[in-house]
């Protein structure tokens, strides 16, 4: 594979899918990121109370996800919308972690927090607002944990490297696809998943809400309980598609019991 695709991604050596590095596989616990799983990550978009982020990592844990997705430390367009818990919120992932043996992502605001999220988050989330915050890049390149870096709303192609399959053609990093805030609307969340499935995507981050009417954030875009199975179950067939013309057995989203 050609690192230089269309000439446009020359700077990004590091990163260039080559015939000796063609892909990366992110170890986080027991799950792979990046090989021959697809991964699925969801939650609420932001940490509200106990029982909000117990119930959901419980129902998406059952449903086949493998990554608790909550914000604790939440960019707003408003100063007077919610911000977030902030440690609390980080104690109650921790939590949820424990009680469902999810593994967690969240995300960093400023270079200041990634010591302290470090801590606690499995996987650091840059936010799409942040994906040129450089003080905060450089920080979490140091981290020592796994960074799941979101498409700045205005980056340009070579920017975010963009188009899964490009991504996927000119990268050895693995792409994960988040339909919820792609599509700002729940009814178009599951579509746009099933097409993050078929274009060789390695996993989602799918927003997912207990009670979504009450959501203190993306309310609109977060998938019920019922939503959220409902969209496992019909991507089944597509991850064993993907599966096949991998050469693998298809060993995802099997249901977990939670007891
Ligand atoms: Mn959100």
């Amino acid at each position: 594979m050609n690192p230089h695709w269309n000439g446009q991604f020359s700077c990004f050596n590091l990163v260039a899918k080559t015939d000796e590095k063609v892909r990366t596989v992110v170890q986080v616990g027991e799950l792979c990121i990046g090989g021959d799983q697809f991964v699925v990550m969801a939650g609420p978009c932001a940490v509200e109370s106990e029982q909000q982020l117990i119930t959901t990592a419980e129902a998406i844990a059952a449903a086949g996800a493998r990554i608790l997705r909550g914000g604790a430390f939440k960019p707003r367009s408003s100063p007077y919308s919610f911000q977030g818990l902030g440690l609390v919120g980080l104690k109650l992932l921790d939590k949820a972690r424990r009680a469902t043996g999810l593994a967690i992502v969240t995300e960093v605001m400023s270079p200041e927090d990634v010591g302290l999220i470090a801590e606690y988050a499995d996987i650091m989330q840059v936010g799409t607002r942040s994906m040129q915050n450089y003080a905060l890049l450089e920080a979490l390149g140091k981290c020592g944990r796994p960074v799941l870096l979101k498409r700045g709303m205005t980056s340009t192609l070579e920017e975010v490297i963009a188009a899964v399959p490009v991504l996927k053609a000119v990268s050895h990093l693995p792409v994960i696809v988040d339909p919820s805030h792609a599509a700002g609307l729940r009814s178009l969340v599951p579509v746009l998943a099933r097409a993050a499935v078929v274009v060789d995507a390695d996993g989602l981050l799918v927003e997912v809400h207990p009670c979504p009417d009450k959501a203190l954030s993306d309310g609109v875009q977060s998938l019920t309980f019922t939503d959220f199975q409902e969209m496992m179950d019909d991507l089944r067939p597509y991850i064993a598609m993907r599966s096949c013309a991998r050469g693998v057995r298809p060993h995802l989203l099997s249901r977990v019991e939670v007891t």
